[in-house]
């Protein structure tokens, strides 16, 4: 059989979550590599989804996405950012954000053109825009403050720059992109008449009393940035798969035409209980911030009773680690195969994040996911305690 198939996703691996999940199931080891909550979002949520799918219609929702939930994506951008958006033409629902990115970066780059990525990234980035013939161009930002270098970014800029793409809260360090790294890229974006992607989906999950600021709301950005959000964060619903993305009505029918050809739709029911969601009190959103900053602080000081230097964590529900201060003679890759298969904890290697060519950056971080119950973060400090101490 040789029947080429196309080099840009047969030539890559799985992807690291997969890999190490598969490790983590293998050696019965507790799982902080991927990044999911280990309890499910509110009940009522539940409960709106499960009457819905039984009250039916079970056919194809609208491609744009069920009103209900379009209307509360409104709502909430206003309540959130003060942003006015026409629910009819400046929003979309899709099959999770990673399903949001990828009708982005298709929508938004032709053959030839070139996309900046912040690396370390996340790992759909790179494989959607060579999807759309482009071309990657990968600014390394560099341990441990991650910020980004305004002098870089504009020598990263071309002619068939088209696209830059950032997130913030950041996964996987847990920067929040600072006000002033926004106005470096609002600059570059306007001067060189750019569009910019921003993966905002830890936006409600940003700590010690910061406020998540979307690019958008900065001025000359309304028309050249989309946001994009997702319920699987915000709800701890990360297998229902409903994303959001907001934008001006030429940038957001674009990606639509994108997303009619990838998913068509997205389950309306799961569309009309996120709706549910997004309009709950400030007290949901004030309780979700509070639990998951405890589980952050309890992951700091179990992770540096275990001896590891710990990165700031601002944002998101993953934390950082140095390995070096544990004396572990490895890179990122074999440190986290070590600690699945001897310690019982996994975790991901930073260095997956990054271009390949650029890996050697950050060789030396691991992520822990910390959304996962009290004692399942106490049990595994405790092995990692155990084995290094
Ligand atoms: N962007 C970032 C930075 C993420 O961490 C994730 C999920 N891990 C996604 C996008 C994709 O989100 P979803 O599950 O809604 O597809």
């Amino acid at each position: 059989m040789t029947h080429p198939l196309n080099p840009v996703f047969a030539d890559r691996p799985v992807t690291i979550f997969q890999v190490m999940t598969t490790l983590a199931n293998e050696h019965e080891a507790i799982n902080l590599g991927q990044g999911f909550p280990d309890e499910d979002g509110p009940q009522e949520i539940l409960e709106a989804a499960a009457r819905e799918i039984v009250k039916g219609p079970n056919q194809y929702a609208p491609v744009m996405g069920v009103p209900a939930l379009r209307q509360a994506v409104a709502r909430a951008n206003k309540r959130f950012y003060g942003l006015d958006i026409d629910w009819r033409t400046q929003t979309l629902v899709t099959s999770g954000a990673t399903e949001a990115l990828a009708a982005a970066f298709l929508a938004f780059l032709k053959p030839g053109d070139e996309a900046i990525l912040f690396a370390p990234f996340y790992d759909s980035y790179a494989p959607m825009v060579e999807a759309a013939g482009a071309k990657v161009v990968a600014l390394s930002l560099a341990p441990p403050s991650w910020r980004i270098d305004e002098a870089m970014l504009n020598a990263a800029i071309t002619p068939r720059t088209r696209v830059i793409a950032m997130n913030s809260p950041h996964n996987p360090t847990g920067h929040v992109v600072a006000v002033d790294e926004l106005q470096m890229i609002a600059r570059a974006a306007i001067k060189h008449d750019l569009l910019v992607i921003c993966d905002e989906v830890y936006e409600h999950l940003i700590f010690d009393g910061r406020r998540h600021t979307p690019l958008m709301t900065l001025p000359g950005m309304r028309e050249r940035a989309i946001r994009i959000g997702s319920a699987g964060k915000t709800f701890s619903l990360t297998g229902w798969r409903v994303g959001y993305v907001t934008g001006t009505e030429r940038l957001i029918t674009g990606v639509m035409k994108a997303h009619q050809y990838i998913a068509y739709t997205t389950l309306g029911h799961l569309q009309t209980a996120v709706a549910t969601g997004l309009d709950k009190g400030d007290d949901y959103y004030r309780d979700f911030v509070a639990v998951m900053q405890e589980k952050r602080d309890l992951m700091r000081e179990g992770l540096l009773g275990a001896g590891f230097d710990v990165q700031p964590c601002e944002g998101t529900y993953f934390m950082t680690v140095d390995i070096r201060a544990v004396g572990f003679n490895g890179d990122d890759m074999a440190f986290c195969r070590d600690i699945t298969e001897k310690a019982k904890v996994a975790a991901v290697p930073v260095s997956a994040f990054y271009h390949p060519a650029s890996k050697d950056v950050a060789r030396h971080y691991a992520r822990f996911c910390f959304c996962k119950k009290r004692p399942v973060i106490e049990e595994a400090a405790r092995r990692l305690k155990a084995y290094f101490g």
